[in-house]
């Protein structure tokens, strides 16, 4: 079969409800967007669900599902996504933790759980407790992130990510540490509750200690003291995009953890200092790259991703959801110039909805275009979550709509003679 290029523009959290800012038009629905008119017009469009309905999705999830994924079978959580960040090389078995330095007394009560967002010593501090042994024989792997966070690893045999956590949660200092307990009857998740609370006690023994915290102290600066741990996962297995359809596949993306998810899925992994994740970013910059990797006829399938509307979901400020889906529309109207609709097919989606009002992800379906030369046209000719409820993409998944660009990429195998 033939195969053709497509290109995919992800906008982060773009889905919305009706707001009362825009006279009861979602962002999309008011913002002036010829190109995405334009795009809807030629090919197929429709309220997507990130999973199934009513079902809210982080970042995370929502984009290994439009990556064809399905988180339940292969996500790892977040511990072994930062600890592939931070460098290190997890083995099957280990379990991986998101960790903050942070200042506790001997109490164990949270004084501050970013301890001062430390951003000076950490590589020291980690080096501390990198290495540890504890009494099973467990060892203890660290190794620091950006500011005050650090990726933990405990490595042994009979490990299990079934615990919970240290991280008394985020609402309030003065909460105490909580003690891991297993969330499963397994000797190994019993087990691995046991060398977490040690690591906890042990580290804060070493820390509090340390030459750089004796200094912090002496300036009046919060000790990091402590690593308080979320986010317990253990390495899976997750069969490439490159291994299971043949596709070879780049993401441009300024936002970490949607480059840290493509690179675990087997795509490559383009970024700029000038991608900021934010209201700021290089879009024509993430435009050209898309453009350039398609026309070299290097890559099969790029996916853009934009970040600021999630953000403008989260900071209630429909304007700005609206500037920046304009903003969107023109860097279309770019991308259009160059390529060619009936050798490279465009679509677009959102990897879940963060509605102004609601100020978080929710479980509405998301805005999304299908479009190309020879894709079938549903009569959808403006862009908007309304309008797309006349769509025959309505009510399909992030999954549903990874497969039907597959297909028409030529990617897919016959299922019979
Ligand atoms: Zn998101």
């Amino acid at each position: 079969m033939r195969k053709k290029q497509g290109l995919l523009i992800i906008l982060d959290g773009l889905g919305d409800r009706p707001n009362k800012e825009l006279n009861g038009m979602t962002p999309l629905e008011s913002a002036k967007t010829p190109n995405l008119n334009f795009i809807a017009s030629q090919g197929m469009c429709g309220n997507v669900y990130p999973i199934s309905p009513g079902v809210r999705v982080g970042t995370d999830v929502g984009h290994l599902h439009i990556f064809g994924y399905d988180s339940n079978k292969v996500y790892p959580g977040r511990g072994p996504l930062e600890a592939s960040s931070a460098g290190m090389e997890l083995m099957p078995g280990d379990v991986a933790f998101r960790g903050n330095f942070g200042t506790i007394d001997d109490n164990y009560t949270v004084i501050d759980r970013r301890a001062g967002r430390i951003r000076e010593g950490t590589k020291e501090l980690a080096a501390a407790i990198n290495g540890l042994v504890l009494s099973d024989g467990t060892k203890v792997l660290a190794k620091e992130l950006t500011e005050h966070r650090v990726a933990i690893v405990l490595r042994n045999k009979d490990l299990s990510s079934k615990i919970s956590c240290t991280d008394p949660g985020t609402a309030e200092e003065g909460k105490k540490l909580e003690m891991p307990r297993a969330l499963d009857k397994s000797e190994a998740a019993e087990r691995t509750a046991r060398n977490l609370w040690e690591f906890t006690i042990r580290s804060y023994e070493i820390l509090k200690e340390h030459p750089i915290n004796k200094q912090r102290q002496a300036e009046g600066l919060y000790m990091a003291n402590s690593v308080i741990t979320r986010g317990a996962g253990q390495e899976k297995y997750i069969p490439s995009i490159k291994d299971t359809y043949k596709i070879k596949a780049a993401c441009v993306a300024g936002d970490l953890t949607v480059g840290g998810i493509a690179e675990l899925v087997g795509m490559d992994y383009f970024t700029h200092e000038s991608f900021t994740g934010s209201f700021d970013t290089n879009l024509i910059g993430k435009a050209n790259i898309a453009i350039k990797l398609l026309n070299e006829d290097k890559y099969d399938w790029v996916v853009m991703h934009v970040k600021a509307t999630d953000l403008a979901g989260h900071d209630n400020l429909p304007l700005a959801k609206k500037e920046m889906i304009e903003k969107v529309d023109k860097i279309i109207g770019h991308i259009l110039g160059e390529i060619d609709l009936n050798n490279c097919y465009i679509s677009f989606t959102a990897d879940h909805s963060t509605p102004c009002e609601a100020r978080d992800h929710t479980g509405d379906g998301v805005p999304t275009i299908i479009a190309g030369g020879d894709v079938r046209k549903d009569g959808v000719t403006s862009a908007g979550e309304s309008q797309f409820m006349k769509g025959s993409l309505n009510n399909l998944t992030a999954n549903d709509i990874f497969m039907l660009q597959m297909d028409l990429l030529g990617f897919t195998e016959k299922v019979g003679a």
